[in-house]
């Protein structure tokens, strides 16, 4: 008899019905192109909000950094301590909304960067500093909007916003942003005049001798898309995950994706023909068939809606899925693969022998787009990271 003591621990790898594999070396690659592709000028901001797009924040700040990104950013405050709290020294931007006082002294206390819209915002913020001793001054960025109709102070009104918050005691303004809504569209109208309203606020600005030190206006599709919108720094999110943000856009960078989601084998059944399976018996056996049960569901990740229209791939070969995603668990046809046993490792997006399911292809069947099907892994799927060809662990099985 085993003792508690005896008893292994539960790595992923061993006995974990499903997780993410991080591929670390895709990742360096993705930085390395961004890098090459910005020259010297520009610094490139990682951005790892939303646990790096459902990758794991801490590994893939890490990891970015030490590959050559210089800043980091997320959407919240507690995505920016949690960051600290891992010992990531790096600038770090909130680019969310930062309204409570609370909020507020968390920036300071953690040395993050806030997002400011308001010169309201900016007196509160200035407020709550002058009440932390020791005070410290803290660097802002100020964000305009340029025609995406979400956060930033109206770029025409740029002049103004600066000069009320230059004076403010304890805040330095660090940097002026805006954000593109259609950079990823084949056709750049509104792009460029987005960049015109963010150049004439900065010709004003220099009129005025008021410039920020770094001005910053590309996400993934603008930096892929034109060289002069990269200014001081570019800030990367889906990018560094190796997925383009359009198609029109792949030719510029040769981008690896670094997420693979893979799932156990956790019992092998036969059914006969006219069998129902899962919830709502939406898929019916047509013929005698060998099903598989995978560890994995929406409650993972796996959309829903991708019910009957996904395949697993298995042992380098397809398993389509058969019936509906439940929170989780799935189910595949194994009819066709032989020598099958429970444990065995299904990939559900990444590449197995000929085989490769994108982020894309279930952004396509789900009229979505990759940045949120990336998202949908959370918490409870372990990242594991992978340095090596991950042949070894393929071949593990589960113990017992
Ligand atoms: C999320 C975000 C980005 C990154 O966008 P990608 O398209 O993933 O590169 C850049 N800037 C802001 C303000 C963002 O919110």
């Amino acid at each position: 008899m085993l003792s508690w003591e005896q008893t292994p621990s539960l790595g992923p790898m061993r006995c974990c019905r499903a997780w993410v594999e991080i591929d670390l070396e895709a990742l360096r690659h993705n930085v390395q192109q961004f890098k090459q592709h910005l020259g010297h000028r520009a610094q490139l901001m990682a951005v790892v909000k939303a646990d790096a797009y459902g990758h794991g924040a801490v590994m893939i700040a890490q990891a970015a950094l030490k590959a050559g990104a210089n800043w980091l950013g997320v959407a919240t405050v507690p995505e920016g301590i949690e960051l600290r709290t891992a010992g990531v020294q790096a600038p770090i931007l909130v680019m969310g909304a930062v309204n409570s006082p609370e909020e507020m002294q968390a920036i300071a206390r953690w040395q993050l960067q806030p997002t400011l819209v308001t010169p309201k915002q900016a007196l509160m913020f200035s407020d709550i500093l002058s009440r932390l001793a020791p005070a410290r001054p803290v660097e802002v960025h100020l964000k305009l909007d340029t025609g995406m109709s979400r956060l930033g102070f109206p770029a025409a009104e740029a002049v103004e916003f600066v000069r009320f918050v230059r004076p403010l005691p304890h805040l330095t303004i660090g940097g002026l942003y805006s954000h593109f809504a259609t950079a990823d569209s084949p056709d750049p109208t509104t792009m460029i005049q987005q960049h015109q309203r963010f150049q004439a606020a900065v010709a004003q600005l220099t009129a005025e001798n008021l410039l920020p030190p770094r001005l910053h206006l590309a996400n993934t599709a603008a930096t892929l898309a034109d060289p002069a919108l990269h200014y001081d720094m570019v800030r990367v999110g889906l990018g560094l995950y190796g997925l383009y943000p359009a198609p029109h856009l792949q030719s510029v960078l040769d981008l690896k994706p670094v997420m693979q989601v893979k799932a156990r084998i956790t019992l092998l059944k036969d059914l006969p023909a006219g069998t129902g399976v899962s919830y709502g018996h939406s898929y019916i056996a047509e013929h005698p068939l060998r099903m598989a049960v995978v560890g994995i569901g929406y409650a993972d990740g796996v959309p829903r809606i991708l019910s009957n229209r996904i395949q697993g791939m298995i042992k380098g070969q397809l398993a389509p899925q058969i019936g509906t995603i439940t929170m989780d668990q799935l189910m595949v046809d194994v009819t066709h693969i032989p020598d099958l046993q429970e444990g065995d490792v299904v990939t559900l997006l990444g590449q197995d022998g000929p085989h490769c399911t994108t982020a894309d292809d279930w952004a396509d069947l789900t009229q979505s787009i990759s940045w949120e099907i990336l998202c949908g892994f959370k918490h409870r799927l372990p990242r594991v990271a992978i340095e090596k060809p991950i042949s070894s662990i393929q071949g593990a099985r589960q113990g017992g």
